[in-house]
């Protein structure tokens, strides 16, 4: 796939401290990619720097292939982590001038806001003021007026903080459809819940350093063991367990189940199979669960970070 946005050994300093080092990531085009890492990775220094508000000291940011430039601004749909609207200011009023900002005429903006604001719920908040509103149902607006003028790349820093889990649920599968139907995001995050749904590649920051890169499924296949997490039914636990400590090696599991049976994580050497681990439980005792462990972003993300502070 054609990398959309691409940053090479991009870096900044503010004074003597590194906010980037030598940062490098491939966005591909038409995917959802996930800036991830702890507060003070270097997050929203980059995506300040992919937006022009920052200048790198080195490396470069290309999109589309060309080194950036100022128009490529109005192809961009930037949600800010610091949310700002006019608090006085109506906010069906304010909406359509924000959008005019962005090249829309007054009536196009004004059609497509009626759409968003029907999509989202919050029609009724038109002719309320940006004060009036909660932080989240601000937030809300923001987005809108993020993605309004269609722009191929949308960037979202920490889309996600100052909503409640429904209205971050809803945020999160518009982010998915506009996805689905072309566009190109990035977003940061410094927590894991929306990851897993969402995210086609990540890269990892921690302390100004990239630590990983690549497809979620590929960093996933990576970091699996191999280990299968197994429920087992029998009336000879202590037999049982003879029986396949004979043959693989096992731990206790934690899953949760509405039977008393034996859980077990049984993990499996490279030259066994899935099935071979199948036909042997099974021709000893009742299976009632069988599931690879596949890490979750969040395992991951911990453990590589903890692994990059040593
Ligand atoms: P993240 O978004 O991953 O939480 P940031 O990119 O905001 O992290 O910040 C990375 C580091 O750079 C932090 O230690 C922050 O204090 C520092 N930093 C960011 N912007 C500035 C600035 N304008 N001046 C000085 N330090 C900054
Ligand atoms: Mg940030």
């Amino acid at each position: 796939m054609r990398d959309l946005l691409v940053t090479d050994s991009v870096s900044k300093k503010f004074g003597d401290f590194t906010a980037l080092n030598k940062v490098s990531i491939r966005v591909p085009e038409g995917s959802i990619f996930g800036l991830l890492g702890p507060n003070g990775a270097g997050k929203t220094t980059l995506i300040r720097i992919i937006n022009q508000i920052t200048m790198p000291d080195e490396g470069s940011v290309t999109l589309d292939g060309e080194p950036l430039a100022p128009h490529h601004i109005r192809q961009i749909g930037y949600l800010p982590e610091e949310r700002g609207l006019y608090k006085s200011m109506k906010v069906g009023e304010q909406a359509i001038y924000l959008a005019q900002l962005k090249g829309l005429s007054k009536a196009e903006a004004k059609k497509r806001l009626k759409t968003w604001f029907e999509k989202l719920e919050i029609g009724d908040w038109w002719n309320k003021k940006i004060q009036e509103l909660s932080k989240g149902m601000a937030q809300k607006i923001q987005f809108v007026v993020t993605v309004l003028h269609q722009p191929k790349l949308l960037i979202f820093d920490e889309p996600f903080s100052g909503f409640d889990p429904i209205n971050a649920n809803l945020i999160k599968d518009e982010i998915l459809k506009l996805r689905n139907e072309g566009a190109t995001v990035i977003f940061s995050t410094h927590r894991m819940e929306s990851v897993e749904e969402l995210c086609d590649d990540i890269a990892l920051l921690d302390r100004s350093n990239k630590i990983l890169e690549g497809s979620l499924l590929d960093i996933k296949k990576h970091y699996k063991t191999n280990t299968y997490e197994v429920g087992l039914v029998t009336s000879n636990e202590a037999e049982l367990r003879r029986i396949i400590s004979s043959r693989f090696k096992y731990d206790p599991a934690e899953f949760k189940s509405l039977n008393e049976d034996l859980k077990l994580n049984i993990k499996l050497s490279s030259n066994e199979t899935s099935n071979e681990l199948l036909n042997f439980l099974s021709s000893h005792a009742e299976v009632n669960h069988f599931n690879e462990l596949v890490p979750t972003a969040n395992e991951i993300f911990i453990q590589t970070v903890k692994r990059n502070a040593i």
